[in-house]
């Protein structure tokens, strides 16, 4: 099943390349070093462009302009309703650039052409009339006090807030993030991340059409470690929101304790459990399995890693999951034919294959896949492991990549437990069509979102969050307007009492 034993790349339709510097303050700037770097096309490993390299001192005039657009700008003293209007243009601008931003993400990210025009990207446009929706709509509660006071809740825009972006879903991620922080009021500082900055910086390019006020909307390309590591420790910045590995959320929550002890919401990953249960639609399951984990390559944080399929059906599942699996077509990410492209960068695709071999290693058994593909780019085979056990570093670790550990289970109580044996909680599956297990199943896991007999059904209203290591804070629907708001409260006595 797979396009990709030769020459991969079937189509070129490399757009040209419009926007690489820093965006601060409505301006493109080149970096105060002056440095650049090179941003890399995955699915051959050649240089597409080169973007401005932004470090500390970029960011610092980034917040500055962020500081003063917030303190003296018209963005956060506008009605809501003004910023709606400004926000739907800013919409509309990224309809009418669908395929140019869907080609951007596919050459510098992997991800399908085909689904970025289709879904993506419409998507990103659809969250920002979501949020602008939103934005005449932000109050407070009148409060009973005990005593004689009148007393109510005011929602602030909590300020200027830095952006941390990871690069698995370059364009929903950024507005994502960017929409409910505008709806507020807030201006920003958004950091992509260093393997896909293209799209960020033609947002930015619309945000300024549309109208957005300059030094609301601030882009600074660059590495995690200089750039990303200069938001977090910013003494100006009010709140940061990251999404990412585990490893950098834990340095992004240091270096706010450590620097002014800003806001953080940190979204971190998982290691999703999907389980299927016996009474559940063979085909079905299976597929809904196999596109769990080689959707977007694996390469996103919810991504149904690690399926438990009841005893009963489990044979029948492994034996329509292999042949799935061995019809999914791997290849050009341009093609339409093709359902998944090469993984994002070196790093990540050599990851992954020392991660196969780690299971290889550890005594689970390689169903289907376990190799690279092609013979430039980054892409990998859809591989199942079976007989995995919680301990091994393939069952523990979020692997990113195309990769299932597949198990067997008898009851309903074995699920539950293995399926929370993880240091992670942000997704789950359940397929069955018994409505006590479902209740059962979706009220005994510990993951901030639990799916029923569907998987990746995302909507603007539907709030996505971790539990335990998986991080905190919400993003998208009310939950994640609210954390770029402060609460105030404002007490005043009812009757004019001399002190
Ligand atoms: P990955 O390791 O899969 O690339 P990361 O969590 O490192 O994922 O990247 C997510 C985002 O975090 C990127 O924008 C990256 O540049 C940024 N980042 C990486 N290191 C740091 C850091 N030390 N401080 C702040 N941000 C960072």
């Amino acid at each position: 099943g797979s396009h990709c034993d030769d020459s991969i790349v079937s189509s070129v339709k490399i757009p040209t390349i419009k926007f690489t510097k820093l965006f601060i303050n409505g301006e493109f700037v080149d970096s105060i070093s002056g440095k650049t770097f090179e941003t890399i096309d995955p699915r051959t490993g050649d240089v597409i462009a080169r973007i401005a390299e932004g470090d500390e001192e970029d960011i610092d005039l980034a917040v500055k302009a962020a500081r003063d657009a917030f303190d003296h700008g018209p963005w956060p003293r506008l009605p809501g309703s003004e910023r709606a209007r400004i926000m739907m243009k800013f919409a509309d601008l990224i309809d009418q650039n669908v395929e140019e931003l869907a080609a951007l993400d596919t050459i510098d990210a992997g991800k399908l052409f085909s689904m970025g025009k289709a879904v993506d990207i419409p998507q990103v446009a659809a969250t920002l009339r979501y949020y602008a929706g939103a934005a005449d709509k932000i109050h407070g509660d009148v409060l009973k006090m005990s005593r004689e006071f009148h007393a109510y809740t005011l929602r602030e825009p909590i300020g200027v807030v830095g952006h941390i972006i990871p690069w698995n879903y370059p364009s929903t991620m950024l507005l994502m993030k960017i929409s409910p922080a505008l709806a507020a009021g807030c201006t920003m500082v958004v950091k992509p991340a260093e393997q896909t900055p293209l799209s960020a910086l033609y947002y930015a390019h619309l945000a300024k059409l549309a109208g957005i006020p300059n030094g609301v909307l601030n882009v600074v390309t660059g590495f995690g470690p200089t750039a990303g590591a200069a938001v977090s420790t910013h003494m100006d910045i009010d709140a940061v929101s990251f999404t990412g590995s585990p490893e950098v959320g834990r340095k992004v929550m240091k270096a706010a304790a450590e620097s002014n002890l800003k806001v953080v919401s940190l979204e971190l990953g998982g290691k999703s459990p999907l389980i299927i249960f016996d009474d559940a639609d063979v085909d079905a399951a299976a597929q809904l399995a196999l596109t769990g984990i080689v959707y977007n390559k694996g390469e996103i944080c919810v991504a149904s890693s690690r399926v438990y399929v009841q005893e009963g059906i489990y044979d029948e599942v492994v034996k329509k999951l292999v042949e799935k699996a061995k019809a999914w077509v791997v290849g050009d990410p341009f093609d339409p034919e093709v359902q998944q492209g090469p993984q994002v960068d070196k790093k990540q695709f050599e990851r992954i294959l020392t991660y196969i071999e780690h299971g290889k290693r550890e005594g689970a058994t390689l169903l289907t896949g376990g190799k690279p593909l092609g013979r430039k780019g980054y892409y990998i085979e859809p591989t199942i492991f079976t007989d995995f056990k919680e301990e091994m570093l393939i069952a523990k670790d979020e692997i990113f990549g195309p990769v299932m550990a597949l198990a067997k289970f008898k009851t309903i109580e074995e699920a539950i437990a293995r399926a929370n044996n993880s240091r992670y909680g942000l997704a789950a599956g359940i397929v069955t069509k018994d409505l006590n297990v479902a209740n059962t199943v979706s009220r005994s896991i510990r993951a901030g979102t639990i799916w029923i007999n569907c998987y990746f059904a995302f909507d603007n209203d539907c709030p996505v969050g971790g539990y335990k290591m998986s991080g905190f804070g919400s993003d998208l629907g009310l939950e994640g307007l609210y954390k770029y708001l402060h609460v105030k409260s404002v007490v005043t006595p009812i009757y004019n009492t001399p002190w």
